[in-house]
């Protein structure tokens, strides 16, 4: 075989499997004998010329089929096949490629918040925009059937998670990430970091970032400090933006969803942060409740960085933000 017909039985095989290269193998012993012929034929044809006789005799001693005969007369036909084949498998290589690292997110520091937000800016154009948060959790009980809400109600949101919740409880971690939430760190254990030394600040960062780039192949690039407390060694041990809340939805305190409503309606504004848990029922149920009201009321969902990107921030280590007003 050439290294072109080589290249083609390649691709055959890599598209359909052995059946495939079967079948060329079949193909490429009748071409090779239908070659034969056509050589003799060819050799017919000179004959004929030096005879002065017609060149139709050629084509008449030409056997099998039309594609053998195409394929004996035009053998470049099968190099363009062959180009064709190549580039479509170049743009099948291509997108599985890219597939994979929106699958994963780990190979490849991609920007899918900024095409995220080029495509939702068209379409948020004019809409409020506002962040759900959502503190203490990931829980097995309660996150899952936010999730399940989350996605029903195509709303994206930002989860500040405890490193020791996470650890617990990877797959709803993993099963929020890839429906396109934001996994943001609430520390290890909830601790009060401005309670304790520099190097137990330290110690609970590192161990928290541990446990994510376990889970999820990357750190948290925002961090929620618990009690929303911050002080200087808090500022430089997370290393990432420090993000707090414009409406507190008070939902650990009343536990109750008309409450939980009246608390965020009187509250909420454009580029608004909502702090919520989802490690409470009553919380869970208030969310589809709180999503059809703010939407009908001329608000729409995006995640941190989203709302942050659009209205022109640029998130910053150390610094500390209640909301993205615009
Ligand atoms: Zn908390």
């Amino acid at each position: 075989m050439s290294l072109l017909d080589k290249l083609f039985s390649k691709e055959i095989t890599r598209r359909t499997g052995a059946h495939a290269i079967n079948i060329y193998i079949e193909n490429e012993q009748k071409r090779k004998r239908s070659r034969a012929r056509g050589k003799k034929a060819i050799d017919s044809t000179n004959i004929a010329k030096n005879n002065k006789t017609k060149t139709t005799v050629t084509t008449k001693k030409l056997q099998g089929s039309f594609l053998q005969r195409l394929d004996t007369r035009f053998p470049w036909l099968k190099l363009i096949a062959v180009c064709i084949i190549g580039f479509v498998a170049i743009l099948d290589l291509c997108d599985l490629t890219i597939s994979h690292i929106d699958d994963t997110n780990n190979h490849i520091k991609i920007a899918p918040m900024s095409k995220h937000v080029r495509v939702t800016e068209r379409i948020l154009k004019g809409k409020k925009l506002i962040a759900f948060t959502f503190d203490d959790g990931p829980s097995n009980i309660t996150t899952p059937k936010l999730l399940d809400i989350l996605r029903d109600k195509d709303v994206p949101a930002t989860f500040f998670m405890l490193g020791n919740m996470a650890r617990n409880n990877p797959e709803i971690v993993k099963r929020a990430k890839k429906e396109g939430h934001i996994i943001a760190s609430h520390t290890m254990y909830h601790q009060n970091l401005i309670r304790i030394s520099a190097g137990a600040v330290q110690e609970d960062i590192n161990e928290t970032n541990a446990v994510f780039q376990n889970l999820i192949g990357q750190v948290p690039n925002l961090t929620r400090p618990p009690y929303g407390n911050i002080n200087d060694n808090v500022r430089k041990f997370t290393g990432t933006p420090l993000i707090l809340w414009s409406v507190d939805t008070l939902d650990w305190k009343n536990r109750n969803v008309d409450s939980i409503l009246t608390t965020t309606m009187s509250e909420i504004h454009d580029g608004a942060i909502i702090l919520m848990h989802d490690i409470y029922s009553t919380s869970i149920d208030a969310v589809p409740v709180l999503i059809d009201t703010l939407r009908k009321n001329g608000y729409e969902f995006v995640t941190i960085p989203e709302l942050a990107e659009i209205r022109g921030v640029n998130l910053t280590a150390g610094t500390i933000y209640y909301n993205f007003r615009p």
